[in-house]
């Protein structure tokens, strides 16, 4: 049976210190996800027995004076009929459709987060930092899901190949089934001491921030992709994908069509009968807009480049301003009489019937009514 002290690579009289570190440095080469195989798990397990008897005084004490050793992992014997088994297993699965064990690691799932922007962030595009709550890479054991200085071990049942035959008499004669191994889960090996930190999983769940650019033209349930950026596999697998998905909200005087802005332009009966200049709270700021005299309800007057700069293109759309006329509701006296003075002056034709005329102002409404 090796020495232990050959076994890591130290001398006798190495410290405890040097000796942790040459059984890490071991761990870590002969890790069996790093070197799939029956040797380097039997080596590792000479590691890791020479390291737990070399890192406890009294033993390390009892094995310098030539005292017993438990020769688990070491025996020849049992070696050698564990690696007749895996050849004989071996040749078996390869010929048949067992196939190979599962892996611990997989991809991590998608993940989707929401977010509210307002018709301002829609038209210029935005920048957000975002809460994103993930699983993420256990730190403790790196994905490994083994408490650190331990690692997995081949399965009893399964030998490591992860699936189980099974032969069933019937009446076609013998039929042989092969089940994933319901020890190991069909990964082939088992974690004898799981990360407590993840409780085995190889990740846990944590909070960070995602900082995205949100370009202009986004609407109301479109999904942005971002790659890599979602849950971390089980046993630290490649991350999903994060989509955040967008929801604007209602805009008090903006809507949307197209990449164009709607809003409606309330103007008095002398500034629709006179003309006027108005000045106009835009998402840029004031624009001055001019209002022709004699303006008709339902007139749309347009301001070019002043809407929504669309996902893919660089040319914004328009304000589209409808004129809507309001009709002054409560007069004095003085003002009654200047009205009546003036339509009797203006001679203005009766009410009658002309062609049903649905012009663009009321479709403009109808928008707004539905959203
Ligand atoms: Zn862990
Ligand atoms: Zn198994």
């Amino acid at each position: 049976m090796a020495d232990h002290y050959e076994v890591l690579g130290v001398a006798r009289d190495a410290t405890p210190d040097e000796i942790k570190k040459a059984y890490r440095r071991l761990a870590r080469e002969l890790h069996p996800d790093v070197n799939p195989g029956e040797d380097a798990s039997e080596r590792f397990k000479l590691v890791t027995h020479a390291y737990d008897v070399l890192s406890d005084p009294q033993q390390r004490a009892r094995y310098d004076m030539g005292g017993n050793d438990s020769p688990f992992g070491g025996g020849g014997g049992f070696g050698g009929f564990g690696d007749i088994f895996e050849t004989f297993f071996g040749a078996a699965a390869g010929g048949g459709r067992a196939g190979r064990p599962r892996s611990r690691r997989e991809r991590g799932q998608d993940a989707l987060v929401h977010v509210t922007l307002e018709l301002r962030d829609v038209v210029f595009g935005t920048h957000r930092d975002l809460d994103v709550d993930t699983a993420v890479l256990c730190e403790t054991c790196q994905g490994s899901c083994c408490q650190p200085g331990t690692s997995p071990v081949t399965c009893d049942i399964c030998h490591g190949s992860g699936h189980v035959q099974q032969t069933v008499r019937s009446l076609l004669g013998n039929v042989v089934t092969t089940h994933p191994c319901g020890s190991c889960q069909g990964y082939g090996t088992t974690i004898p001491y799981p990360c407590a930190t993840c409780q085995g999983q190889g990740r846990v769940r944590a909070r960070r921030t995602v900082s995205i650019d949100i370009p202009a033209g986004v609407e109301s349930g479109l999904r942005l992709q971002l790659p890599g950026s979602g849950e971390v596999g089980p046993a630290g697998g490649p991350h999903g994908d994060l989509y955040i998905e967008i929801d604007v909200t209602h805009h008090e005087v903006f809507s949307r069509e197209g990449d164009d802005l709607l809003a409606t332009l309330e103007v008095s009966m002398p500034d629709a009968i006179l003309g006027t200049t108005a000045t106009i709270d835009s998402l840029d700021g004031p624009v001055d807009l001019e209002i022709r005299p004699g303006v008709q309800a339902g007139d749309v007057l347009t301001i070019k480049g002043r809407g929504i700069t669309p996902l893919r293109g660089s040319q914004r759309g328009d304000l589209r301003v409808g004129v809507h006329v309001v009709t002054p509701t409560r007069l004095d006296a003085k003002e009654r009489a200047l009205i009546e003075d003036f339509a009797k002056k203006t001679k203005a034709p009766a009410p009658h019937l002309a062609e049903f005329h649905q012009g663009l102002f009321s479709k403009l409404r109808d928008r707004f009514r539905n959203g």
